[in-house]
């Protein structure tokens, strides 16, 4: 065992605060990297906050960070993947069971006994996981994805959890070439499925509630935007979309969304609304639509993301700031004033 600087909160109204952590001295299948940059997620916010505590209690004091590149300093006698030197990412899974059909499917994400990049009980250290919010990490080498040299780190971090899940669902439900796509929202997990979209060959249209986010939709790769608001707009689409992502994680009325969905069409969902959101049975029952979920993804295809990303040049856009603003920053993504996803340089919590 070995100790590493850390940002941590130490109780549910606590602010981010340095400290020192606990790891693990690297074993025979593991990875140690060296944090690099590390992206905020909202799950951060709502876990250093414990606002998911009836169904998944934060554990104090709780590291956050699961949007993490970094380069391997050590590797175990076993590791076969990479070497020191290497560049890697780690995203919301550092575990699992490996043996279930999710597991032996590559699905990780869905695995029972899937163990959290934080705030999950920690098989091997005891106590619960912490995440990337700190200078060092070690992880099996099976949860450690290759990270493309040709692009900036500071805007890879948010792919390891913003990319995969919007990517995942966009993959899942065929987003390519002559098919038209929709994207609801356009923030942290938004504005990476405009770019997937528009990179796979989907025809892309973006809906927004705010004037302001149309010319970023456009430059961000979006063949149309449609303000939400306007009802005629709105009716132009009727019956014509074969999928649409919806990335709103605030309560929002998706009958409006489902009326744009072509037959048999699906209206999949990546953000978490903290109501139950209503729906009308008629809206699904003509067309024979569907409403789904997605959430992340497992590990072949968040490789397969980032390789995508890597031969396409695609990566996040980045605010990137030092450890010490984290807690203005928290306070800014409530006010979803961050254009699109920040990036924490762990430089400075070595400096
Ligand atoms: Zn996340
Ligand atoms: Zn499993």
């Amino acid at each position: 065992m070995f100790q590493t600087k850390a940002y941590a909160a130490a109780g549910k109204s606590a602010k981010l605060a340095p400290t020192t952590i606990d790891r693990r001295d690297p074993g025979e299948h593991d990875v140690q990297l060296q944090v690099l940059f590390c992206g905020i997620c909202h799950s951060d916010l709502h876990q250093a906050r414990d606002e998911w505590h009836a169904v998944f209690a934060t554990v104090y004091p709780c590291v956050p960070g699961h949007e993490i590149v970094g380069q391997v300093t050590k590797v175990g006698a076993k590791v076969t993947k990479f070497k020191p030197g290497d560049r890697v990412g780690v995203g919301c899974l550092v575990d699992s069971d490996r043996t279930c059909s999710e597991c032996q499917d590559g699905l990780e994400q869905m695995c029972l006994a899937s163990t959290f990049t934080y705030n999950s009980p920690d098989k091997k250290l005891g106590g619960v996981t912490r995440g990337g919010y700190s200078d060092t990490m070690v992880v099996d080498e099976r949860f450690v994805l290759r990270v493309p040299t040709n692009l900036d780190p500071a805007a890879v971090a948010p792919l390891l959890c913003a990319g995969i899940t919007t990517w995942s669902p966009l993959r899942t439900w065929g987003a390519g070439p002559g098919k038209k796509v929709g994207v609801v929202g356009l923030g942290g997990l938004g504005h990476m499925g405009v770019k997937f979209a528009r990179a796979l060959g989907a025809h892309t249209v973006v809906f927004t509630t705010s004037p302001s986010k149309v010319e970023d939709a456009l430059r961000l790769g979006a063949h149309e935007v449609v303000l939400s608001k306007d009802a005629s707009a709105m009716a132009k689409h009727a019956g014509s979309f074969d999928f649409i992502l919806d990335a709103v994680s605030a309560n929002h009325d998706i009958n409006a969304y489902v009326a744009l969905l072509r037959r048999d069409a699906t209206l999949t969902l990546v953000g978490a609304p903290p109501e139950p959101l209503q729906v009308g049975a008629f809206g699904l029952l003509f067309g024979r639509k569907r409403i789904a979920g997605s959430p992340i993804g497992g590990l072949p295809e968040t490789q397969e993301m980032l390789d995508f990303c890597g031969q396409h040049g695609i990566t996040a856009d980045v605010e990137t700031i030092p450890i010490q603003q984290v807690n203005e920053a928290y306070e800014r993504l409530l006010k979803a004033d961050v254009r699109y996803r920040f990036s924490i340089d762990m430089a400075s919590l070595r400096s």
